[in-house]
């Protein structure tokens, strides 16, 4: 099913903001890092009264893992798997729709395919036993590794889809990770199809480099087109064919105007359903 999504990223999970998450025209909120268990009431509560779904982003409370299930970066992998697990706990109390991992995430490129290839079939099945004990879906989003590094997404080119089907997991597809990670829009292209039966949420964002940083930005009509940013059209156009969950991440530093990352939701969306009305009128 199509549905639409806002991520608390777009608000910092800032305990003042949350009420602004609650979009007019949503299905869905993702959240994680909350700064409180009254935070965490607070958007569920919400989002019941509004009929909103809800996941959780691990790390679901601030300052927890968000990278070590394979490496340990932040805290140990044994830490992060505990936590994945009493976010699946608090996801099943809560009634929760998905949590979702960074998954994988390799720190470098500097490890090989054959190796990288049995960690990822090692993770995968971990987190599918994790999935049928706690009985809540989990979604994987694959990342860039460190200093924007594409080992890990260039590791899933070959790695076979059927493998990820038969875990029984979700997939996230990240926008700005792939754009950033793949040489060229058609390249992009190339690898949303091979994994296109597994997609079930796509983080929809545009993104600015400047030298070692990046940062995740509202998709605006504006910037098709313009220098520095990604052309988002073209992939709707290709995207819009799945019946996904497409959800809004961005931070607000740069453009923190509510009304502009709005009137992009507005745009985009309408480029989606087209797609899907194209798509039905072929049918
Ligand atoms: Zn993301």
């Amino acid at each position: 099913m199509l549905r639409f999504g806002v991520s608390g990223s777009t608000v910092l999970s800032a305990s003042e903001r949350l009420g602004e998450l609650f979009w007019e025209g949503i299905d869905h909120i993702e959240i994680g890092s909350m700064a409180s268990a009254a935070d965490l009431d607070f958007v569920l509560q919400g989002a019941q009264a509004r009929s909103l779904s809800v996941s959780f982003h691990s790390p679901l409370w601030q300052g927890g893992s968000k990278y070590d299930l394979l490496d340990q970066y932040q805290k140990t992998p044994q830490e992060a798997w505990d936590q994945v697990a009493e976010e699946l706990t608090m996801a099943r109390e809560k009634g929760v729709e998905y949590v979702l991992v960074h998954f994988p995430f390799f720190l470098t490129g500097e490890v090989a395919q054959a190796k990288a290839e049995e960690q990822i079939d090692t993770g995968l099945q971990r987190l599918a036993e994790l999935q049928a004990h706690y009985g809540v879906h989990i979604v994987c989003e694959p990342k860039l590794g460190l200093k924007r590094d594409p080992a890990g997404l260039d590791i899933l080119r070959a790695y076979p889809v059927e493998r990820w089907r038969e875990s029984g997991l979700g997939f996230c597809w990240d926008m700005g990770d792939y754009f950033l990670g793949t040489a060229d829009w058609a390249d992009c292209r190339g690898q949303l199809r091979r994994w296109q039966e597994v997609i079930d949420v796509i983080h929809v964002h545009n993104g600015v480099v400047r030298g070692d940083r990046h940062s995740w930005i509202p998709v605006h009509p504006s910037h098709e087109g313009a220098d520095g940013y990604f052309p988002v059209a073209p992939f709707f156009a290709e995207a819009g064919r799945r019946n996904a969950l497409f959800l809004w991440e961005h931070t607000p530093h740069i453009f923190p105007d509510r009304a502009f990352a709005q009137a992009g939701f507005s745009w985009a969306r309408s480029l989606i359903e087209a797609v899907q009305k194209e798509r039905s009128d072929e049918a």
